[in-house]
């Protein structure tokens, strides 16, 4: 059927035994649908598997994705793709859970005009801008997910001197803020995302709606505790070089990254444990260096990228004689790269730093 993405039920379950849970993803935030692009990549569960429905003791799934949905248009008829938003609004799918992808912008800072929409307003022929889809369906959403660090922390948009106000979905929302079922915003960052880091969060949140699974774990910036745990020199494959002391100077080396730029050892991040599709790359054992895309801080912070962090020389120096004393350091640093820039916050004043 070209009505919706996943509606078959090949799980053998009884359909009354099954209730269906509807994802309705807006990918409408500042964004350039780098997350959507990523997930087809994931393998952990694919994307195939959970729209299908062949993982067991998944419930039966829609999902409403601009990425891969047969449906297009305006509001008309319920063949429509944007009706299924004005379905979650009147409360006619029950449960659905909410995915953000994109930053978003402050809509209050200005007098005229907007800076993102998604479908248009059936009585007046205009946008309904994203800031307004999030008021009207976080309230009735079982969980709100943001995927890619724009939607989380704000991200590229978001840095010093942008003119849109562009802030994460916990800044608009409130950080504290709970669904209706009493799950916080669940935050999965990386520009883009690691294909299976996501897969595995939408796929447990599902878990979790069927009374499968606990509380989702989340860490004090609503990542996935098992997920961000670890900072990505802690699964570097270069590690061992770092602890002899033998540091790249170019990038055709297969040594530590660190004096060209690498920020792994404050970085949380599971991508070189994880590899990036189906276990294979993940940046810096591939020869890239960590430029700390699933950060709060990201990219004020780590700028410019390409040149060595600092502490690194530190770090570097002291990688084996002084490893408490670097370890301190790191722990300093790290917490001030774990937090956003502060302009990034709703208001009707802009606080970016942006001058017209
Ligand atoms: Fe694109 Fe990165 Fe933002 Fe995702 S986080 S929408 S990949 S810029
Ligand atoms: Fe750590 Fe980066 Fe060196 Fe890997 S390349 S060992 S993450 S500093
Ligand atoms: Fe981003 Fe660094 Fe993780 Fe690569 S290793 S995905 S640059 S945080």
């Amino acid at each position: 059927t070209s009505e919706t993405v996943g509606a078959a039920d090949t799980t053998g379950a009884p359909a009354d035994e099954t209730p269906t849970i509807h994802v309705l993803w807006i990918n409408a935030g500042l964004s350039c649908d780098g997350d959507s692009v990523a997930l087809t990549a994931a393998m952990q569960p694919s994307i195939e598997e959970i729209v299908l429905g062949v993982l067991p003791g998944l419930p039966k799934i829609q999902v409403h994705w601009p990425l891969i949905d047969f449906e297009c248009g305006p509001v008309g008829g319920a063949d429509t793709f944007i009706e299924w938003f004005f379905k979650g609004e009147r409360g006619e799918i029950d449960p659905f859970v909410l995915v953000v992808e994109g930053s978003i912008p402050n809509e209050a800072i200005k007098p005229e005009g907007y800076w993102c929409g998604f479908g248009d307003d059936p009585e007046t022929g205009q946008p309904i801008t994203t800031s307004e889809w999030i008021d009207r369906l976080a309230p009735k959403a079982l969980a709100v997910v943001a995927i890619g660090t724009c939607a989380t922390y704000g991200g590229i948009h978001a840095m010093a001197g942008n003119p849109t106000g562009a802030m994460g979905v916990p800044d608009y929302l409130g950080w504290d803020w709970k669904s209706q079922a009493g799950i916080p915003i669940v935050c999965v960052p990386g520009c883009p995302i690691q294909p299976d880091n996501f897969a595995e969060t939408l796929t447990y949140l599902l878990y979790q709606a069927t009374g499968a699974a606990p509380m989702i774990p989340l860490d004090d910036k609503l990542r996935p505790t098992w997920l961000f745990g670890a900072t990505v020199h802690e699964g570097c494959d270069r590690a061992g070089y770092y602890e002899q002391g033998e540091f790249a100077e170019s990038y055709d080396s297969p040594k530590c990254l660190v004096k060209i730029g690498c920020w792994g050892p404050v970085v949380k991040c599971n991508v070189p444990k994880r590899g990036w599709m189906n276990g294979i790359g993940g940046c810096p054992n591939v020869g890239g260096i960590c430029i700390a895309c699933t950060m709060p801080g990201f990219p004020d912070k780590f700028m410019p990228f390409m040149d060595e962090p600092p502490g690194a020389k530190l770090s570097v120096s002291g990688s084996s004689v002084y490893g408490a004393v670097v370890r301190k350091l790191r722990q300093v640093t790290g917490k001030t790269v774990d937090k956003e820039p502060k302009w990034r916050r709703t208001g009707e004043k802009i606080t970016t730093g942006y001058r017209p």
